[in-house]
């Protein structure tokens, strides 16, 4: 139980709300406040599920404030919807479309029926926009490098380091029909986005290092223009970047 937690339950209390939050209250594990769709499990399965969720969570966080050096927000909560709860809240469209999304300070997951390594690297990919975002910034910076961190640490996740030869040939046909890049600044992703997202970053950290990939994502948030802070911390424009990037993989 953290201070703020507490506060809030006394305050509730005090205004005769306790039973109310009880059913509803997330609980936090680390940082994190988890909440999640008692559907998802069967009554006898509840505190494993309850505690597995926790430890997922968890892992996530140390897994983006190592790799990041960033923490997410203080009231940051992981809410797991079952996916007919995720269609009552966002819609079927939504409930089709989506694995999560981040509102707020809430990072919103379509469907836990399954704990497993799939949701493991989403919550390692939300948690890591809700660490970049703990400012309220983080559509200073492109799109490409917000979703290619994200990726980049969900895969680094799974034990992926780099393209695996399929990823290659993929990013190479990309680069041939002359769609590797630009990379995208500011347009939703589709598949292929993600890739070069994700291919753009391994790329940089390969070249420069993440502590130089990080300093310019710090300096973005902190205010600086992303072609400014790109220039000062990796010696690069915007142009030069999609120029070297693309000769990488053609290096594949
Ligand atoms: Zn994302």
């Amino acid at each position: 139980m953290t201070p703020f937690l507490a506060r809030f339950r006394k305050v509730l209390a005090a205004a005769g709300l306790a039973t109310a939050l009880a059913a509803a209250s997330p609980v936090r594990g680390a940082d994190v406040a988890i909440a999640w769709d008692p559907d998802l499990a069967r009554p006898d399965d509840r505190a494993a599920y309850e505690r597995t969720l926790r430890g997922m969570v968890q892992d996530a966080r140390a897994r983006v404030v190592a790799g990041l050096g960033m923490e997410p927000g203080p009231e940051l909560t992981v809410k797991v919807h079952s996916r007919a709860g995720y269609e009552r809240a966002f819609g079927a469209d939504a409930a089709r479309e989506d694995a999560a999304r981040f509102v707020g300070e809430v990072v919103h997951v379509n469907g836990g029926a399954r704990l497993d390594d799939r949701l493991a690297g989403l919550l390692v990919h939300e948690l890591t926009h809700a660490a970049l975002d703990a400012g309220g910034k983080a559509r200073t910076l492109p799109r490409w490098l917000d979703e290619g961190l994200a990726e980049r640490l969900s895969w680094q996740r799974r034990g992926q380091d780099g393209p695996t030869p399929g990823q290659a040939a993929e990013l190479k046909q990309a680069r041939e029909r002359k769609e590797l890049v630009p990379l995208p600044a500011d347009r939703e992703l589709d598949r292929s986005g993600y890739l070069r997202s994700w291919a753009a970053v391994v790329f940089l950290e390969r070249r420069y290092g993440r502590d130089r990939v990080m300093a310019t994502v710090r300096a973005t948030l902190g205010g600086e223009p992303f072609e400014k802070a790109l220039r000062r911390e990796l010696s690069l424009s915007t142009g030069e970047l999609d120029r070297d990037f693309a000769a990488w993989v053609g290096g594949l």
